[in-house]
């Protein structure tokens, strides 16, 4: 399929079409049948969420009706709306169920071959989130709960052994916490979940003392993985983009035992597979599956020639960007993710910015850069999600050398001073010198590269930086409240960056700083 991209895209853009062809949305756009790209391209726009707001709106009302798709959508997503502060609607069908298993499938082959697990299982975390229904009476919880609650989910991981080994009523459990158990503890008052539970715990002191003992030979929990598994023969997660900053602690806690990045993908439909397992998380890239989606890709740089022309017929530039087609991408530029779904999002703009590092035969590989709009910016800086991650890696360094850690972190553009700065907030792992922490936030300051950011810091148009540390549990209070929202734990994203109108998380942070440090690089 991947050698030939370019016709796999056509008929996938095609199937789409004749499938949904009769849906309102459509039928206003003046395509009359016509399922070629250049007619969808010059009939369809390009759209945000917002745009669409209103139709998925009346999708979640009801009456059912061929609004988006052909078929009326039956269930609804929850995606993890970490920019906005809330959760945001998107519709899920069976189609997206099938694109979502054709991705496991995928992937899992390419693993398989480079880490056959023989008559192994997997051992998987999952969870779902506080299921609900919408006013037209659809089921909404998060894209991965509708996956796991689809009567194809058991058998298709059946297939890939990768059975569940909790019972549903631990997956689908009211509170989270209470689905990490253990010994069956009395804070655990769910009768389902102690019930079922109940059926497959039975007391086994020989087990734990030799859990015991082989957890107090450890140093600082270094290996505790392989420890308890000696079978393992890797770990699999999503470990990319605001994932991460976890990666370190996960590797001390794996040892030797690979790491292996999961695919990407939303809760507007799938993107690409890891098919290179053996490349290490930092690099992961994702092949574009060119039959899950028709895509399409927005070039950041426009490049120079282009410029040149467009001056010169400056009375035709337009401001509508040009997207340009899955195979016609180029090795070492970035771009963001346009998606046409099979569940009725036709050229959306999913926010991401991708960069192409290669191709598998004709589809390019994806690396994960950052999400557009998470972005620290006062005046004429520019610094995304992922210059963010390199400050705080270079900082954190510094506290590395007391045998502390950052545990999680965050940030929040300060316009209320005069001038407006970044700050930045960390929970570390314990007591860490005020010496020490006045250096990390220097260090910070001095990390943002971005030309604006510098020149902007040196005229003091953007006012020192400011380190906030947070009193232990404060990002565990976050994602509480995001849980409280309808968020699952197996989709949930910690906000890097926190906007002004995200005011619950900014109360959570601002209420919880335990110290403040001002940069004093410039
Ligand atoms: P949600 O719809 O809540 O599942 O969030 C989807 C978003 O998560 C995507 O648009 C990406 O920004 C991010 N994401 C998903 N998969 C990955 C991945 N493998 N690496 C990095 N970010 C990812």
């Amino acid at each position: 399929m991947t050698k030939d991209a370019e016709n796999v895209q056509r008929e996938t853009l095609k199937k789409i079409l004749e499938e949904n062809g009769s849906a309102e949305y459509l039928q206003n756009l003046g395509l009359h049948g016509r399922t070629d790209p250049e007619s969808f391209k010059a009939c369809v726009p390009l759209v945000t969420h917002q745009d669409l707001e209103p139709f998925i709106q009346r999708i979640a009302d009801g009456p059912p009706a061929s609004i988006l798709t052909g078929k009326p959508i039956t269930n609804i997503s929850l995606s993890s709306g970490t920019t906005q502060g809330k959760p945001k609607f998107v519709p899920f069908n069976d189609e997206l169920m099938e694109t979502t298993l054709q991705i496991f499938r995928t992937s899992y082959a390419f693993r398989n071959r480079e880490f056959p697990i023989k008559n192994g299982k997997a051992l998987q975390f999952i969870y779902s989130s506080k299921p609900s229904r919408t006013k037209g009476g659809l089921f909404a919880g998060t894209a991965t709960t509708n996956v796991f609650r689809n009567s194809q989910f058991k058998n298709a991981m059946k297939a890939m052994q990768s059975q569940c080994c909790s019972p549903d009523e631990v997956i689908f459990a009211p509170d989270f916490h209470q689905s990490l158990k253990g010994v069956l503890s009395s804070r655990i008052t769910f009768s389902s979940v102690r019930s079922a539970m109940a059926k497959l715990l039975k007391p086994n002191p020989e087990l734990a003392d030799l859990i015991h003992r082989k957890c107090s030979g450890l140093s600082n929990w270094y290996g505790l993985i392989p420890e308890l598994f000696p079978n393992v023969k890797y770990i699999y997660g999503i470990m990319t983009g605001s994932m991460e900053h976890y990666l370190k602690k996960l590797r001390h806690y794996a040892g030797d035992v690979p790491l292996l990045s999961a695919d990407y993908g939303s809760s507007e439909g799938w993107i690409g597979a890891n098919v290179n397992p053996k490349v290490p998380p930092e690099s992961t890239t994702y092949a574009v599956l060119p039959n899950i989606g028709y895509f399409e890709f927005i070039p950041l740089k426009v490049n120079a020639e282009e410029r040149v022309q467009d001056k010169v017929d400056a009375s035709f530039i337009s401001m509508e960007p040009k997207p340009v087609g899955l195979t016609e991408v180029k090795v070492g530029e970035e771009y963001e993710v346009i998606v046409t779904s099979v569940a009725g999002l036709y050229r959306y703009r999913l926010g991401d910015i991708v960069k192409v590092m290669g191709f598998h035969n004709s589809t390019p590989e994806l690396k994960f850069v950052c999400r557009r709009n998470l972005m620290l910016t006062v005046n004429i800086d520019k610094n995304t999600e992922k210059d963010l991650q390199l400050a705080v890696e270079e900082a954190a360094k510094l506290i590395a050398e007391e045998k502390h850690e950052v545990i999680d972190f965050s940030s929040h553009v300060d316009l209320w001073t005069e001038p407006g700065h970044y700050v930045i907030f960390w929970e570390i792992s314990g007591e860490v010198r005020d010496q020490v922490l006045e250096e990390c936030c220097n260090c910070l300051d001095r990390s943002f590269l971005d030309a604006g950011y510098v020149s902007s810091r040196k005229v003091n148009a953007i006012g020192p930086l400011e380190l906030r540390v947070l009193r232990r549990g404060t990002f565990h209070k976050i994602l509480d409240h995001y849980l409280g929202l309808g968020a699952a734990v197996s989709q949930f994203k910690t906000p890097r960056c926190v906007g002004p109108r995200n005011h619950k998380v900014l109360e959570i942070l601002c209420d919880n700083v335990a110290k403040s440090y001002f940069s004093t690089a410039f």
